[in-house]
């Protein structure tokens, strides 16, 4: 897989340029405990999950069990109180941090 289309339409590349702007790479706090000391990038890099972020509409594509599994994909919510940092009124459809 070179590109995959978006929802949007957008075509969004895995292979090319390096680095891709619309690629990022995640790493779970339990693999980032599992991994502390060690300093080989390349290791680091391989074990991160990849994600593909669309420039178009902010759609985003993550691959959990690498580029040959299909992918999972989110889609931006806008937040209307004020995002994860703002306040929280009582009876919202968040939960409480
Ligand atoms: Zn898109």
């Amino acid at each position: 897989m070179a590109k995959f289309l978006c929802v949007c339409g957008e075509s969004i590349s895995t292979s090319g340029g390096i680095p891709n702007s619309n690629e990022w790479r995640c790493l779970s706090d339990i693999e980032f405990d599992r991994l502390f000391g060690q300093v080989d990038v390349e290791d680091l890099y391989r074990q991160m999950v990849i994600f593909y972020r669309c420039p178009l509409s902010d759609h985003i594509w993550a691959f959990w069990d690498g580029l040959e599994s299909p992918p999972s994909l989110y889609t931006p919510t806008a937040v209307l109180d004020g995002g994860a940092g703002g306040t929280h009124e009582a009876g919202g459809d968040r939960p409480s941090l």
